[in-house]
């Protein structure tokens, strides 16, 4: 079975409710990396993925593209991801 933790997060895995987020701490950890990272961009994106980070910190299969921070691997209800 394909799920998400297989692949780096998409943007549009923002609007897929069956991932779940992240929680709140866990998501602040996240950014506070980021925030003391040089790759993070004045706009909030970082220059490595080009993602927004505010954002991405609470998917949970997202990931640093430096290995700062990983997945937080959460049950997933769907049983296949296309
Ligand atoms: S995702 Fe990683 S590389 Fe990008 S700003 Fe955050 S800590 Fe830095």
């Amino acid at each position: 079975m394909s799920t998400p933790y297989d692949r780096p997060a998409r943007p549009w895995d923002l609007f897929n409710k069956n991932l779940g987020r992240v929680e709140t701490e866990i998501a602040d950890e996240r950014f506070s990396i980021c925030k003391t990272c040089d790759f993070l961009l004045p706009t909030g994106n970082c220059s490595k993925c080009g993602c927004f980070m505010s954002s991405k910190v609470k998917l949970p299969n997202a990931s640093c593209p430096e290995n700062k921070w990983g997945q937080v691997v959460l049950s997933y209800k769907d049983k296949e991801i296309k």
